[in-house]
């Protein structure tokens, strides 16, 4: 699974460290939240899963992998 995290959308709560301290922090000055691992091993995945829910502005979004590469068409 990849994380990714809309700072635009974050309002600092916190939420996310709590569920998932291994995989988010928050900034000292604003509290918005950073990414230690955007890239969490597969044991944190329900962690991480709980805190996508727990967040009250929906900042994080969860990028699950099927193991296959996503094929791109470009029309000409
Ligand atoms: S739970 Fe959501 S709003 Fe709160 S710090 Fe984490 S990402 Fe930001």
């Amino acid at each position: 699974m990849k994380i990714l995290i809309d700072e635009g959308k974050c309002v600092a709560a916190g939420q996310c460290v709590a569920a998932a301290a291994e995989v988010f922090d928050q900034r000292d000055e604003d509290g918005i939240a950073v990414l230690l691992d955007e890239n969490p091993p597969a044991e944190l995945a329900d962690d991480v899963r709980q805190a996508a829910a727990v967040c009250p502005a929906m900042a994080i979004t969860i990028v699950e992998r099927t193991g296959s590469i996503p094929t791109a068409t470009v029309a000409e």
